[in-house]
């Protein structure tokens, strides 16, 4: 028996509320994976996923979470041995890099320290040291969901380019695809690697793959044993909207309403509304007086903001005192920051009205739980909001009156 009236409040960075148009869009008869009908459902995804990934190339849709996704992108590009390059961007990077051990890949891992994104500069040294050419792939996450810190992928890239190096470009995107501007082609990302329960707004789920030429090409000569992620045998149905295996149908039904509701949308405005939210997030913890666990604000994550708890404060028995009292779970530190910090989620179905009632959720927790801070939080984040849609009003009225 729940204590509780009203909605759950998901304010997690993953998975995120599914809106209530996706639920209905999956709330369909299982049809015959080897129909027509199937045949069109499989299309339409498939070509919807490509102008989310804003890529021309193929994008393959696993059913599996993240994770399989990441494995899909390793065994699929790289052989027993290769050496690769990865920062230790937070605790997602570390799993990521687990994996490629785990797969028989050298790593070399960059140090970080949990508050900063990628140095495009320190990749280009890396690179510019390695002139035999020995780095088969870098692999980077874009949006670390453990710091909320965005690493500039478009950077990355330039600093690749500018020593010319051979080396795979590969992106984990789990958790900015569809909420942080993500470009695979123009910034010439091998392999994005994403999955349905964050910016799509969908269940947990979905995996997927997007690809290159050129990591189609590394895959048709690497070594490494492989099956059920083994792209060629996905793409060959692909190519006529069938999977090589069961998919999963009504999670299919539910990304072809999301794909309608982000371009109904449009990327623009989404990328745009995940910034104002995150900017009037960060505008109520600073008045708070915590800390935004990002140090660099060119990183700062659009989709979620980890915040630190003052010392002699633990994050999780704060977390309880809102689940408890307000019916919202909040993000758990993960790994070494575990009790350290708390992350609000502010991607996928949040407007300005779920962000307000989140952050009084948080204003009041933080009072209940006695964890010091100053009141006014909440107005100070509408005030940031209230400013955005004065000039996007402005802005609108230049549009109209030419
Ligand atoms: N990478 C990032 C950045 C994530 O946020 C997550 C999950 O939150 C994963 C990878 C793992 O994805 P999954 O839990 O769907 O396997």
């Amino acid at each position: 028996m729940t204590k509780h009236q009203g909605r759950h409040f998901l304010q997690i960075p993953g998975p995120s509320p599914v809106p209530d148009r996706v639920l209905r869009a999956m709330d369909m008869p299982v049809i015959d994976h080897r129909s027509a009908e199937f045949a069109e459902l499989g299309k339409t995804v498939l070509a919807g996923s490509q102008k989310i990934f804003k890529t021309s190339g193929p994008v393959m849709i696993f059913p599996s979470s993240g994770t399989g996704a990441w494995e899909a992108a390793i065994v699929n590009t790289l052989s027993p041995g290769d050496h690769v390059l990865m920062v230790e961007t937070g605790h997602f990077a570390t799993l990521w890099r687990q994996m490629a051990a785990r797969w028989g890949i050298e790593v070399d891992f960059m140090p970080g320290d949990w508050r900063h994104g990628v140095d495009p500069a320190a990749i280009e040294a890396r690179l510019a040291g390695d002139a035999s050419g020995s780095i088969k792939a870098v692999m980077v996450v874009h949006n670390e969901t453990s710091t909320g810190v965005t690493s500039r992928v478009g950077e990355i890239r330039a600093a690749m380019d500018r020593v010319g190096h051979p080396a795979l470009l590969m992106v984990d995107t789990i958790s900015s695809l569809g909420s942080a501007d993500y470009r695979h082609d123009e910034w010439k990302v091998d392999v994005s690697v994403s999955c349905s329960q964050k910016g799509f707004m969908l269940p947990p789920g979905l995996g997927f793959n997007a690809i290159s030429e050129k990591a189609r090409a590394a895959a048709r000569t690497n070594k490494m044993p492989r099956s059920y992620w083994d792209w060629e045998e996905m793409l060959k149905p692909n190519a006529n909207g069938f999977f090589p295996y069961t998919p999963a149908t009504n999670l299919l039904y539910g990304l072809r309403e999301a794909i309608s509701m982000l371009l109904e949308e449009g990327l623009d405005a989404v990328f745009a509304r995940h910034q104002r939210l995150a900017a009037a997030t960060r505008a109520a913890v600073t008045h708070w007086g915590l800390e935004v666990l990002c140090l660099e604000p060119l990183e700062y994550s659009p989709v979620l903001t980890a915040v630190m708890m003052p010392p002699g404060h633990d994050a999780d028995q704060f977390r309880k005192t809102v689940l408890d009292n307000y019916n919202m779970s909040l993000g758990a530190g993960l790994a070494k920051l575990a009790g350290k910090v708390f992350r609000i989620g502010h991607l996928g179905e949040c407007n300005e009205l779920t962000l307000m009632a989140a952050l009084a959720g948080v204003e009041m927790g933080l009072s209940v739980a006695g964890v010091p801070h100053r009141a006014g939080g909440v107005a100070a984040a509408m005030t940031v909001l209230e400013e955005r849609t004065r000039s996007n009003s402005l802005a609108h009225l230049k549009i109209v009156s030419g």
